[in-house]
């Protein structure tokens, strides 16, 4: 049986995977801060954990995975490397839409799990809110304070990461290196400029507790500490998060969850590369922010970004263009066809020796480190290859499935509602004589992985197969 192995940016590079108990695995990954809806570029991280619990659900591990929801804590500055200063970003989306941040988290919440199961991406065993784990991160704050690992200023609790002699080994950095030319907020008092807040002391904040210190809210790192160990205990196999995560997030979460255990805290830790729109870096204020909703109001199912995101290797910056997602629309929509004429076929014969040698293959895909582009290409072999017995086809593509989670097989082709609306308006144009702008809308259903055929008194729609 081919091991699964694992690049972890621990260790930096890639290793065996060895579970810390036989058979069971102990999946933690950072989610999502629900003050605005999840970007594709936030999905593509979240695809990619998927790809990774079906992987290992695939090689018979049982797999415990917790996704957390951040909904208080987050500041808008944590982008300026480990300044914990600036507004709460719940706090900030309250204010802005006029609601409470509990109305603005619940929102969110529920958008966000609306795209994942669209993506087809399987729920997580836990989903906890950090705002019910409140009692915790005091209680953390409270051990590290007693360990020596916090000390307190006027307005906060802050973790002394000169005190963790292993500060900086996840992300490499070195604390005599960080203090130079390092952008951060000064925070009066502080040790040293990469302390970070554990609890914030302010009593006219909009969410606040009762704690030791006064009346306050936790800093944002924490709660991944306390829910990760409270759920899954002190030490896990593996912890996922984006590569911005690296640092200071979970440099951060490693110091507060050793210092507090004397245990390693994670054995593998994984980071998803940016998605890229053009081959720039998503942003705001950048444009270019695609929601899952602009994709599929373009005609485009969310399957075809699945689609697209194994196309990828999670170590690469997945590069987003309406082109590539239009022709991992296609290949989609190309193997659902498939299948179901596979599925026609009456006769029952099948290669079982070729099956396994295929098998075989896409396993050494995935187990090397994700290899989900390189299973595709395993994939679609199986689909050309002319010697196979078409029932044996149908049995690897729907094995795979399991892994690549496209729903082959489950459903027929859907035509989404904007390729009708589109097919109607080619239709009128037809019927004014507009011939010139009807070809330009035939072409942008064409772009989007279909075809219209005119029949006498009217026309159909059929997926490009
Ligand atoms: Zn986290």
């Amino acid at each position: 049986m081919t091991k699964i192995k694992l690049y972890n940016t621990l260790t930096r590079k890639k290793e065996v995977f060895k579970p810390l108990e036989k058979g069971k695995v102990k999946l933690y990954d950072c989610g999502p801060t629900v003050y605005w809806y999840a970007h594709i570029g936030n999905m593509w991280r979240y695809l990619v954990s998927d790809f990774l619990r079906r992987i290992l659900e695939y090689n018979d591990y049982q797999v415990k995975q917790v996704v957390n929801i951040t909904d208080v804590g987050h500041l808008t500055e944590d982008d300026l490397l480990a300044a914990d200063t600036g507004e709460d970003k719940m706090v900030l989306a309250a204010k802005k839409e006029k609601k409470t941040p509990a109305q603005i988290a619940n929102f969110y919440t529920r958008a966000y799990f609306k795209d994942r199961r669209a993506l087809n991406i399987l729920d997580p065993r836990e989903t906890p809110k950090a705002t019910d784990y409140i009692k915790g991160m005091i209680e953390l704050t409270r051990k590290l304070e007693d360990k020596g690992y916090a000390y307190r200023l006027a307005d906060r609790v802050c973790f002394d990461v000169a005190k963790f002699k292993d500060y900086g080994k996840l992300s490499g950095k070195k604390l005599d290196e960080l203090k130079i030319g390092a952008r951060l907020e000064p925070v009066q008092g502080k040790k040293n400029p990469y302390d970070f807040s554990l609890w914030i002391i302010n009593d006219k904040h909009l969410m606040k507790w009762d704690s030791p210190w006064g009346a306050g809210y936790p800093g944002w790192h924490i709660e991944c500490s306390v829910m990760s160990s409270q759920l899954l205990g002190d030490q896990i196999d593996i912890h996922t998060g984006g590569e911005d995560n690296i640092f200071p997030h979970h440099e951060n979460e490693i110091a507060q969850s050793e210092a507090a255990s004397g245990k390693q805290f994670v054995r593998y830790w994984l980071h998803v590369r940016h998605n890229f729109v053009n081959g720039k870096k998503m942003s705001k204020s950048r444009g270019g922010l695609y929601l899952l909703k602009d994709l599929t109001d373009k005609g485009f199912h969310p399957l075809s970004y699945r689609y697209l995101s194994l196309s990828n290797h999670y170590r690469h910056n997945l590069n987003f263009t309406w082109e590539s997602l239009g022709a991992a629309q296609k290949a989609w929509q190309k193997l659902q066809l498939l299948v179901s004429d596979w599925k026609e076929v009456k006769s029952e014969k099948r290669d079982f020796k070729k099956e396994r040698t295929y098998q075989d293959d896409f396993l050494k895909a995935i187990n090397n480190d994700l290899g989900m582009p390189q299973a595709l290409v395993v994939l679609w072999r199986v689909v050309k290859d002319q010697q196979l017995a078409e029932k044996s086809k149908l049995a690897l593509v729907l094995d795979f499935d399991r892994v690549l989670g496209l729903q082959l097989g489950q459903k027929k082709v859907e035509i989404p509602k904007k390729v009708i609306a589109l097919a109607k308006k080619r239709e009128e144009l037809r019927k004014k004589n507009n011939f010139k702008q009807a070809d330009e809308v035939r072409k942008q259903i064409e772009r989007l992985g279909f075809i219209v055929k005119d029949e006498t008194g009217g026309y159909k729609i059929e997926p490009a197969g």
